[in-house]
């Protein structure tokens, strides 16, 4: 079994039993502290750097994003919902996807510092509209309002209740 990043070993663990620290080096400070803006800022200075502001436009970065979306995509592509589940508690694939993301995000957040707008702000306001759009009381448990619910026929299994407002940290 080979060590983690953090030096510690998966030897006997459950994926229940992974914490978002497994993958973090000990030195880095981690979601739980880092902010969007902390973010921002490193892909900025990156960029500035190198002197890409020039090719770093909307339509470029948006792009790129999408290319990026699709190298993440291929790490799944031809597997099976099981198999893919399989490939992210593996060290060797959960580390490759876990760098595609990373491109992921630092075009999201390099689009974001381009049109000077505030992520934070966009995912709550996009998240409050999106309870609307979906009600709990006619989307849990379905992909799509209107679908059969898939727990009546015993095909997936139960979901856990849904957290209170004030259970959300954050909120
Ligand atoms: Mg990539």
């Amino acid at each position: 079994m080979k060590p983690t990043r953090t030096g510690r070993s998966d030897e006997g663990r459950s994926d229940e039993g992974r914490s978002h620290d497994d993958d973090r080096p000990k030195d880095d400070p981690g979601d739980g502290t880092t902010t969007v803006d902390d973010l921002k800022g490193l892909v900025e200075r990156f960029v500035a750097e190198r002197e890409w502001h020039v090719f770093h436009n909307p339509k470029n970065l948006a792009m790129s994003l999408a290319i990026e979306t699709a190298e993440l995509m291929e790490h799944f592509q031809w597997l099976t919902p099981e198999q893919a589940e399989q490939a992210v508690r593996e060290p060797s694939p959960r580390a490759e996807i876990g760098e595609e993301m990373a491109d992921c995000l630092a075009y999201l957040l390099s689009l974001a510092n381009v049109m000077k707008l505030d992520l934070s702000s966009a995912l709550r306001e996009k998240m409050l509209k999106n309870a609307v759009k979906y009600p709990v009381a006619t989307s849990r448990g379905v992909a799509r309002p209107g679908d059969p619910d898939p727990r009546r026929d015993g095909k997936c299994p139960p979901l856990p209740r849904t957290p209170r407002p004030d259970e959300v940290s954050g909120s």
